[in-house]
């Protein structure tokens, strides 16, 4: 047994970027480093992470210190059926992900294997990636951003854009051999998502991500998939294992996007990968931080035989995250099983 000496959290901030991390160190000295959901957006923006640092510092830290490190699942059930009559979905589990992490950290660099290798091994030996853009607005920066993501290596882009043009200005630009998906935040009523869908599919574009307000409007997501010809994704503001298996019980996605920092981390995702497989649904894990978070996606991308894509964030020039993390590297497009213990960042 090793058991858990301590649980801190540290919120890294660049102003716009935010990491929130966790770290667990066991009594024999050994440390793993987890990442939980940065926050809801707020003013200055450091301060939207404070409601998640209080559920792993108030809430799961004196509960975890003195267990054994080594019980991952067990502690992660205990802790979460604590939770749940308060708060199944939403800010606990966000919080909840950052231990649940740090605890997959820690147990793969004390047997110094990747976590991957701890479930199983990896199934592929590369699965492709693309940049997911901020919104940007601007038909010029959204060129030169592509080519920047070309030139790295990636051979899809992901906007966030709400006019189509700028989609189709891009197309334009690059032909059909760049591969794009488009993610409006459930920004539409379902008759715009429709019209906005429509003009997508005559775009090629690979998916069409939360098109309808609100973002997790069963009945009118199955209605957009039904009444237009391209994918559609979505999943990253769902929760638990029933949340997912409603979502896809609407059979209307191409693509699943849990967030690996929503839903509690590494240990309730391969149950939700496993949904992926029985609804035969390709996952594509949701992540916009550049830190354990994407690490962790990737660890654990890598054990689903559903996975189809990773997403990476791509950041402007200036802009970035304050975590001392690379992106993976790219080999034809695809990221690699990593090879460093731990969730390997
Ligand atoms: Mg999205």
């Amino acid at each position: 047994m090793a058991a858990i000496d301590s649980v801190t959290t540290e919120v890294l901030s660049d102003e716009r970027l935010i990491n929130v991390i966790g770290r667990v160190r066991d009594v024999d000295g050994g440390e793993g480093v987890g990442e939980a959901w940065w926050g809801i957006p707020a003013d200055p923006p450091a301060r939207a992470a404070s409601p998640i640092v209080a559920v792993i510092d108030d809430l799961l830290a004196p509960r975890a210190i003195a267990r054994d490190a080594d019980e991952i699942e067990r502690l992660w059930f205990e802790l979460w059926d604590w939770g749940y009559r308060y708060a199944d979905q939403g800010i606990f589990a966000m919080g909840l992900s950052g231990l649940d992490l740090a605890l997959w950290d820690l147990k793969g660099k004390r047997l110094d294997q990747p976590v991957a290798a701890l479930l199983g091994g990896p199934i592929a030996t590369g699965i492709p990636a693309y940049a997911s853009f901020p919104p940007l607005r601007n038909a010029d920066l959204l060129v030169s951003e592509t080519k920047r993501a070309l030139d790295h290596g990636f051979t899809a882009v992901k906007l966030h854009e709400l006019d189509p043009e700028l989609t189709a200005h891009l197309r334009d630009h690059f032909g059909d051999d760049l591969g794009i998906m488009v993610d409006v935040n459930g920004h539409f009523d379902p008759l715009e998502a429709i019209a906005h869908g429509r003009r997508l599919s005559e775009l090629g574009v690979i998916w069409f991500e939360e098109p309808v307000r609100p973002m997790r409007d069963r009945d009118a997501i199955g209605r957009v998939g039904a009444a237009i010809d391209c994918d559609l994704a979505g999943g990253e503001n769902e929760h638990t294992l029933l949340d997912f298996d409603d979502l896809l019980s609407t059979g209307a996605l191409g693509y699943l996007q849990p967030e690996i920092t929503k839903i509690g981390g590494l240990t309730p995702a391969r149950r939700v990968s496993a949904l992926a497989e029985l609804h035969n649904v390709a996952l594509a894990p949701h992540n916009f931080r550049l830190g354990p978070a994407l690490y962790a996606s990737i660890q654990w991308g890598f054990t689903s035989t559903a996975t189809r894509w990773f997403e990476l964030p791509w950041v402007p020039e200036g802009a970035g995250f304050s975590y001392p993390a690379q992106l993976p590297a790219l080999v034809d497009g695809k990221v690699e099983p990593l090879t460093g213990p731990g969730l390997g960042c």
